[in-house]
């Protein structure tokens, strides 16, 4: 059905499944484990910076890119955790969140009928700024592996290669990934490094879970395969880092030609954002390496206790390698496999909201991801055991 009012370009990206499913949570009085921000606050370090910059000059518009010292922070970071040289002034850009990074690197790199390549199910943001900047999405599909052996999510090279066609000028990547909790390993992104090579393309690279890798897993940053650094924007946020998801201070790394074209759409966008969180997110960037291991330990324990309620439930999970999100398939307690179905009746059956995977696939392609709900652990040790226990009555 056609939505009125609505441009061409936008029909189908009515509002999001959160909406519905953060409103049917506080309705319900149940556990939300279906949107993915934190329930505990970041660490003063970055907090105190940005409660002792309000009231200041950093109250007004930051510079255009970024403030300086964000900027010379997000290099010395991506130095330190990737071996990656990027010159501050010219090689990065402060953005809102990396959600306008990669709006702005769509936008700014885009024509209209070009082809990006893109593997899915994907996050919601990436369709909707495919077809803002006219551009067609290319979806290769992660293949799930059965649930609860230990298995990851792959992709088919022979689909990946076929996806590409003379009008691909971009290869958009997640890793670690949303909704799968898949880290992607260096073997997967040679593949796809060989293949933007071949065929010249630009890869866009979210990387916003960097740091919430469980063991086991490594997050490769595609940027440092050889030849791949001249050809790669790197997107990356503090939200999901440093829990303030709310703050939207993202960034973008690449050539500085290649940064040059995503400023030129993000000063029309938001021109800047977050005066005196700039220089907050500057200081988390700098926190020891601890900080960052101590993140995804912590979530490694929700992660476990998550999942052991979910298999006490009868709901075995794809164990995530990244990310704060766990992959059901609900065919084991709901026969018709409707994983919608199941997540508007989860909240009244045990009082837990999840969100149904298949908003992250193109509608084409619904079959693939409609039997499979996405849960998020990112929450205390209390809530998320609480939820473990609430899920348990399923069985
Ligand atoms: C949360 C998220 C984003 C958005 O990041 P912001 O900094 O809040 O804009 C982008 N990509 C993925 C995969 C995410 O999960």
């Amino acid at each position: 059905m056609r939505t009125p009012y609505l441009s061409a370009r936008l029909q189908g990206f009515g509002t999001t499944v959160f909406a519905e499913m953060s409103a049917l949570a506080l309705a319900t009085g149940a556990v939300n484990l279906g949107q993915g921000f934190p329930d505990e606050p970041g660490p003063d370090e970055v907090l105190d910076v940005a409660r002792a910059a309000i009231g200041t000059g950093l109250d007004q518009y930051p510079p255009g890119p970024g403030l300086p010292v964000l900027r010379e922070a997000i290099a010395a970071h991506q130095l330190r955790f990737r071996g990656l040289t990027y010159d501050p002034d010219a090689e990065v850009l402060v953005t809102a969140g990396a959600t306008e990074a990669l709006a702005g690197a769509l936008l700014g790199l885009l024509d209209t009928g070009d082809e990006v390549v893109v593997f899915e199910p994907m996050y919601d943001s990436y369709a909707a700024g495919i077809a803002m900047a006219g551009a067609v999405a290319r979806p290769v599909p992660l293949r799930p592996p059965a649930p609860g052996g230990g298995g990851v999510w792959e992709f088919d090279p022979v689909e990946l290669r076929a996806a590409v066609t003379g009008r691909t000028r971009v290869v958009l990547l997640n890793t670690p990934h949303n909704p799968t909790g898949k880290v992607f390993s260096r073997a997967e992104l040679q593949l796809v490094a060989d293949l933007a090579v071949e065929h010249d393309l630009l890869v866009l690279t979210d990387e916003v879970y960097e740091h919430l890798v469980f063991s086991g897993s490594e997050h490769v940053s595609i940027a440092t395969l050889p030849g791949m650094r001249e050809r790669t924007l790197v997107v990356s946020s503090g939200g999901k880092t440093f829990h303030t998801t709310g703050w939207k201070i993202g960034w973008v790394c690449g050539p500085a030609a290649l940064v040059a074209a995503v400023r030129t759409a993000k000063q029309f966008l938001t021109y800047v954002n977050g005066g005196p969180f700039q220089p907050a997110i500057a200081a988390g960037l700098g926190l020891p390496d601890a900080y960052f291991h101590r993140g995804a330990a912590v979530l490694e324990r929700r992660r476990d206790l998550l999942l052991t309620g979910l298999a006490a439930a009868g709901l075995p999970a794809i164990a995530p390698q990244g990310t704060y999100f766990a992959t059901v398939d609900v065919r084991g307690v709901q026969p018709d496999g409707d994983g919608w179905a199941f997540c508007r009746e989860l909240p009244g059956r045990v009082g837990v909201v999840a969100v149904p995977t298949v908003v992250f696939y193109d509608p084409s392609h619904a079959h693939l991801g409609r039997h499979l709900v996405r849960f998020a652990f990112c929450k205390r040790d209390e809530v998320v055991a609480d939820a473990a226990r609430r899920l348990s009555r399923l069985a």
